[in-house]
């Protein structure tokens, strides 16, 4: 049996102090505290291979976030007496060596329900038990218990909001006041011969200097989220009468919607906390708007996501996925990379990939329109490459509601009307005909006239001159023409959407392949046809 006096409190998401139950935990009657967190090379180390700077799994931007997440937790536990403790390894690993060699009798760490971490928690709780130190890992990244939810549902998560609204409620915690401030903490105890870092610097992890022009302007931490979050409520009207998606995607200078997600996703900022401020508000306001559109109501959408992430089986994949519609999408890599890349010949569609590689955060009606676009929309590549592009160059990338939205955007789960469509022409318009988004993130196209600047490729070819930018040579022409392109893809969607109704769900791979040959057959003797009529 354990026979130590202090605790470990186990950092990974949650980087925070406000509303931290197992902070709270860990330091409540305990001599000393170890707060540790554990560099992951897998996360963190530089791998040139990848299509853009950063980790095989994270882009710069999202590890850069981090390591200013860690450098502001960092600053606010020596506020409290106490400091963060950096180790480098895999987890898991370092977690048992640290437990082995420190005088720990409780771990405490926030629950997490990411395939990712069940599994090295399985490991973990083991350790713990063997060596009777005591295991509190409470349920504070979400509003609800993923597993209450589910288990309401007689074991299976709701695939609706509005059925995950009634099973969900109110939150148990909402009627007593959550701990956001703590006065002070247990001291650090001995860290015997485990080798303690200071947060690194991007440097120190081996990043060189990319040259980039433009970064992300969000700073990660829980200082800063804190920030956000009271300059986002100070203004009652907006909160009370925000309505999603009535926002304009193009404002990138004051964005439509509050950007928290990155904090979010890191938990600088806690989604109770949010909740129970954004209650205050509606208090205090006549009327205000109510889910799916409010604010609250975003903050159940990502609890929606997280609750059927949990609760389904291979979630993040097509195949043996009992609540994705089996589609033969295409595996083209050239018209991938003209998406990922921001050549599709299309600025809205361009203009919104480079904020994405710029700023890892677009507003949610530009993700609706390049998911679209890249999937049943235009390119029919397959939702799981948007979806790795998008993970990857995200800061608030998070593996539930990325892969949830994914689904939800390619009409194969959730969402079922293929038919309507996003143009990449006239949608972004309507919000901004002047193009100022697009001259932003695009400066090739700067000078082009409002009259093109949605369509440069029809734009006369002195026009172009003058606007020192030549389709084709300056700037791609468009990859598809949107008008046959989407029409092709409603009727893949089609002759999938039967084949999935035909077979019940239970589509082979055989099937699939055959399906997508007979499409491929059919669209080429359309196009030899077109050739014979002309
Ligand atoms: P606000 O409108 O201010 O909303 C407040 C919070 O509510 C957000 O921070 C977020 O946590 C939550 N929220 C808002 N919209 C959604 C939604 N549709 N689903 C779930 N939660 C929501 N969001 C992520 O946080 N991480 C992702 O990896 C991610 N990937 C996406 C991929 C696609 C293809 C699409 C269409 C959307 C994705 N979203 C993702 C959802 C949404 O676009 C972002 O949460 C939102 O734009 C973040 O901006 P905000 O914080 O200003 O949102």
């Amino acid at each position: 049996m354990a026979s130590g006096s202090g605790s470990l409190m186990w950092f990974r998401k949650g980087l925070r102090i406000h509303d931290n139950p197992a902070l709270d935990y860990a330091s409540k009657g305990s001599a000393l505290l170890y707060p540790l967190f554990v560099i992951d090379p897998h996360y963190m180390k530089p791998d040139p291979t990848e299509f853009s700077p950063g980790s095989s799994r994270a882009g710069l931007n999202r590890i850069r976030f981090l390591l200013e997440s860690l450098v502001d937790l960092d600053s606010n536990l020596k506020e409290l007496g106490s400091r963060l403790l950096v180790l480098k390894g895999e987890p898991g690993e370092i977690l048992i060596r640290c437990l082995k060699q420190w005088d720990v009798k409780r771990l405490c760490f926030e629950y997490d329900s990411e395939p990712y971490y069940q599994a090295m928690d399985v490991k973990v709780k083991e350790y713990a038990a063997a060596n009777g130190i005591e295991v509190f890992s409470p349920v504070s990244h979400t509003l609800f218990d993923p597993a209450d939810i589910i288990q309401k549902n007689g074991g299976k998560p709701p695939l609706s909001y509005q059925s995950f609204l009634k099973l969900a409620g109110k939150p148990a915690w909402a009627s007593s006041q959550l701990i956001t401030t703590l006065s002070s903490l247990p001291p650090v105890g001995e860290f015997g011969n485990c080798e303690i870092f200071e947060v690194p610097t991007v440097e120190e992890l081996g990043y060189e200097d990319p040259g980039q022009d433009e970064f992300t302007p969000f700073r990660g931490g829980e200082s800063e989220a804190l920030k956000r979050l009271k300059d986002s409520i100070s203004d009652k009207e907006w909160v009370a009468n925000f309505e999603k998606p009535k926002g304009d995607p193009s404002a990138f200078l004051k964005p439509a919607t509050t950007v928290l997600s990155p904090y979010l996703k890191f938990g600088c900022l806690s989604s109770r906390y949010f909740y129970q401020c954004l209650q205050d508000v509606y208090k205090n306001v006549k009327k205000h708007t109510s889910p799916p559109v409010s604010l609250v109501g975003q903050l159940l959408w990502r609890d929606f996501f997280y609750t059927v992430a949990f609760g389904t089986p291979n979630f993040d994949q097509m195949k043996i996925n009992r609540i994705c519609k089996q589609i033969p999408w295409n595996d083209n890599e050239e018209l991938l990379t003209a998406w990922r890349d921001a050549k599709t010949g299309y600025p809205w569609i361009d203009a919104i990939m480079v904020q994405l590689r710029k700023w890892g955060w677009m507003h949610h009606l530009a993700r609706h329109c390049v998911a679209c676009f890249l999937t049943r929309g235009d390119l029919f590549v397959h939702w799981e490459k948007g979806r790795h592009v998008f993970e990857r160059l995200l800061i608030d990338s998070d593996w539930a509601i990325n892969n949830g939205n994914w689904l939800w955007l390619s009409c194969s789960s959730f969402f079922y009307q293929y038919n309507r469509i996003y143009s990449p022409i006239s949608f972004g318009k309507k919000y901004d005909p002047n193009g100022n988004y697009i001259r932003h993130f695009l400066p090739v196209l700067k000078d082009m006239p409002k009259e093109y600047i949605y369509e440069p490729w029809t734009a006369p070819l002195s026009v172009q001159t003058k606007a020192k930018c030549i389709i084709g040579k300056d700037y791609p022409r468009p990859v598809v023409s949107h008008d046959s392109a989407s029409k092709e893809c409603k009727r893949r969607m089609g002759e999938a959407y039967a084949l999935n109704q035909r077979l019940n769900g239970k589509v082979s791979d055989d099937d699939l392949n055959s399906l997508r040959r007979r499409l491929e057959e059919d669209q080429n003797q359309e196009v030899k046809a077109k050739r014979k009529r002309k």
